[in-house]
């Protein structure tokens, strides 16, 4: 049997990026070979082993063909005959259809190499139109690799268009799509990865509420940038900016679904955006079935990012209602992310990126007053069940106004 690196780890080596996982493909091996070596099957029926000592995937070469819609819809045939070079047309890009054997040796017979030089992500073969998840995966590396002048080549892009168009990636489950939508958001570029997806037409089926956002306009008072949709891609690009967490990072992109709503006359106002958004959001929550966290915060910044925006100038009784929705007591986390998802918002502005937030900070001081009245006091004073819940409120609420003042002067 010939063993040989494949994949990521020829790609990111060549690319001189640092390598952390590594994917190996095995030629010339049975699946009674590999278990006689002491390799350990990963799934019933693919041919694909953990190494006994070092864990890293190891692949038996195979050929794939579509039978049917959807991940399901595919078989495998591994045998010892199938050759490197069949093994590597069935990959998604040239640039990851690369193998090296232990020497160094590349086997590069799509010549992804070149590919990698000239800065290109283009599709293997045809049989690319097999796997709608291809459509994400390059939408994702145009993201993580933006950054190195990496483009689509406009014969891949054209069939993601062509795959988009048939109907074919509304047949991917909510699991694989949301593996590559996260992945991708966690990149340094984010917004080229929902960019790419709006070029090929993905992002009207996968994402209709956000692609609905372009062409929208805005009031260029508080909107440079006019558009909603450039706005939105903005503030993705702000969030990855500053590193934020993926939770955020959702967020950013889903806070404004609402304005997609807005009839044309009312155009470029959005009255109530924020609550005509929240069904929005909603559906694109359970759509990939975001983790709950993710969930969560898209929808409170969709209700309350204008809140934010306008937190200096809140009565402390609206100021004391939007700490208990977000829970700032038992939820500290919670409403930071939230804080600094409307900074984002703020920054991703044409211009306005390098804006002061002070918002933000008063937020922060708000939550603190907020949270450090103590309940002591009025358990001595006798209070109990809700009279209890009352007391600390207006409690809290004397503190705000004091927070109030003192922040005005
Ligand atoms: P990463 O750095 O994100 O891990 P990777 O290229 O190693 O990038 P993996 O998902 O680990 O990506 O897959 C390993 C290899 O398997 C890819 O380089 C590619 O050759 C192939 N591959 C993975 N998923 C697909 C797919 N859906 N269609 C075609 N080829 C795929
Ligand atoms: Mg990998």
């Amino acid at each position: 049997m010939q063993i040989y690196k494949v994949g990521g780890a020829v790609r990111d080596r060549l690319l001189g990026k640092p390598v952390t996982d590594i994917d190996w493909v095995v030629v010339g091996a049975t699946t009674e070979e590999m278990l006689a070596k002491g390799f350990r099957p990963v799934g019933a029926d693919f041919p694909v082993f953990l190494h006994p000592k070092s864990g890293e995937e190891y692949a038996l070469a195979r050929t794939e063909r579509k039978s049917g819609r959807g991940y399901g819809g595919f078989t495998f045939h591994a045998s010892p005959e199938v050759t490197l070079e069949e093994d590597l047309i069935r990959r998604d890009l040239t640039i990851n259809a690369m193998a090296e054997d232990d020497q160094q040796n590349l086997t590069d017979p799509y010549h992804g190499r070149r590919d990698l030089e000239e800065r290109i992500l283009r599709h293997v073969s045809p049989a690319f139109a097999e796997d709608p998840l291809r459509v994400l995966r390059v939408a994702r590396f145009a993201a993580r690799y933006a950054e190195l002048g990496f483009k689509v080549a406009s014969e891949t892009l054209a069939l993601m268009r062509q795959l988009s168009e048939s109907g074919e990636l509304e047949a991917l489950t909510a699991e694989r799509s949301w593996k590559e939508i996260s992945r991708a958001l966690m990149e340094d570029q984010p917004q080229v990865f929902i960019q790419v997806l709006r070029d090929c037409g993905a992002l009207k089926v996968l994402m209709p509420e956000v692609d609905a956002l372009f062409g929208v306009p805005q009031p260029q008072a508080h909107h440079p940038e006019i558009d909603s949709g450039i706005h939105t891609l903005s503030v993705l690009e702000q969030s990855a900016l500053y590193k934020q967490p993926l939770t955020v990072r959702w967020a950013c992109l889903l806070h404004d679904l609402g304005k997609g709503l807005t009839p044309e006359e009312e155009w470029p106002r959005h009255i109530a955006h924020e609550h005509k958004g929240l069904k929005l959001i909603k559906a694109i929550n359970e759509r990939f079935k975001a983790p709950k966290d993710c969930q969560e915060l898209a929808l409170l910044v969709g209700q309350y990012h204008t809140h934010g925006h306008r937190a200096l100038e809140l009565k402390a009784s609206t100021l004391l209602e939007l700490l208990q929705s977000f829970d700032v007591y038992r939820r500290p986390q919670r409403f930071e992310e939230f804080i600094v998802a409307c900074e984002m918002d703020a920054r991703g502005r044409k211009g306005l990126e390098q804006r002061s937030y002070p918002q933000a900070d008063y937020l922060r001081g708000a939550a603190n007053v907020a949270r450090g009245v103590a309940v002591q006091p009025l358990l001595e004073k006798g209070f109990k069940g809700p009279e209890l819940g009352e007391a600390l409120k207006r409690e809290r609420l004397k503190a705000l106004k004091a927070y109030k003042e003192s922040a005005a002067s």
